[in-house]
Parts: C-alpha cells; sequence; structure tokens
C-alpha cells in the first residue's frame, strides 16, 4: 500500500506564511508625497456624482467616505491615503508640474490598480521600484538607462509580464538580470 500523497493545502499554507513573511520583513516600499507649494493650500469643491467634497491638495485631505475610511490606516503622506478626488484635481491643475517624475508615476499607478504594492531595491547603486498587482505585468521604476555606459535620465516606468518573461515593447532597464530577480523575490 502506497503512502498518502502530502497534502496539497500544507505546500499553499507554507508558501502563503513564507511571502507574509518577506512582506513584513523586507523591501515593501511606501511612497510619500512631497509637500507641494503654498498656494495649493486652499480648499476646492470637487463635485462627483451629484456629490460635493470639500478637497485640499496641500493637506492631501478630502471629505468623501472612501477618504475618511483610510484615515489613520497610513502616514497622511502617503500615496494610499489619498482618494481618487485629490488625485483628479492634482491631475487636472498645474500641481502635477511641482510633482517629481517618481511621485507622478507612482501615483497614477496606484490609482488606477489600487491593490498594487511598491518593493524597491538597490542593485548597482541604482533605485529600483517594482510595482505588482494581480496581473502578470510587472512595473519597474528606474532612471531611465540601457546599458552600463548610458547617462542616466529621468524615473521611468518598464514593464515586464512574468508568464511570458519579455519586457513590453521590448524595452528593458538597466541592470535587466538583476531587476528581473528582484521581481521573483518580491512575488
Ligand atoms: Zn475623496
Amino acid at each position: 500500500m502506497s503512502r498518502p500523497a502530502k497534502n496539497p493545502k500544507e505546500f499553499d499554507d507554507i508558501r502563503l506564511a513564507l511571502k507574509q513573511i518577506k512582506e513584513h520583513v523586507d523591501n515593501q516600499y511606501y511612497h510619500l508625497i512631497p509637500e507641494l507649494p503654498e498656494w495649493c493650500n486652499k480648499d476646492y469643491c470637487f463635485n462627483d456624482n451629484g456629490s460635493d467634497y470639500s478637497i485640499n491638495i496641500y493637506k492631501l485631505t478630502c471629505t468623501c467616505q472612501s477618504f475618511i475610511d483610510k484615515t489613520g490606516l497610513y502616514d497622511p503622506r502617503d500615496i494610499r491615503s489619498l482618494c481618487k478626488h485629490i488625485y483628479y484635481k492634482m491631475a487636472r491643475t498645474k500641481v502635477m508640474g511641482y510633482l517629481d517624475d517618481l511621485s507622478c508615476l507612482l501615483l497614477k499607478d496606484y490609482m488606477h490598480s489600487p491593490d498594487m504594492s511598491f518593493y524597491s531595491f538597490q542593485l548597482l547603486e541604482r533605485n529600483v521600484i517594482i510595482g505588482l498587482a494581480q496581473t502578470p505585468w510587472v512595473n519597474v521604476y528606474t532612471k531611465a538607462k540601457r546599458t552600463k555606459e548610458d547617462v542616466e535620465g529621468n524615473y521611468t516606468k518598464y514593464s515586464y509580464n512574468i508568464n511570458q518573461k519579455r519586457w513590453s515593447y521590448n524595452i528593458s532597464p538597466y541592470p535587466k538580470n538583476l531587476i528581473i530577480d528582484a521581481i521573483n523575490l518580491s512575488r
């Protein structure tokens, strides 16, 4: 008589536990929105589907329920504290021009995929941020540079498909192989 196979559930549980441990101890990254110019410090009225909300993009506050529900969960300047009204208001005014390139990229992607988690790595002295959501496409944010010799540009977003093992438009960041290792470590 053969021995019963190990319960597959047990294996899944160990994997889940390892994932949870990893998420708590290592590289999870929380992006804080830098302070905006003083002229942003006023209350704007924002109408969304017939309801009026009062928004202050300097203080990063809104009177909607989604914002209130998240109050106290994160640092007040953490992009996860913001609601879509604050983001829409920022995106529609010249405020975005005062934000650094990394904040603009992360804020936009987080607002479109609120389940996204970010992880940061230092790879060959380069800052690399990885954004994971419920899709095979992983976002990678780092300063544009194709090869070791290339000059660094602005923060740029790259996308890597973990199933197809390929970069979107075949455009990869530097150092690509280490970044793929970091992606595999974060999942
Ligand atoms: Zn709101």
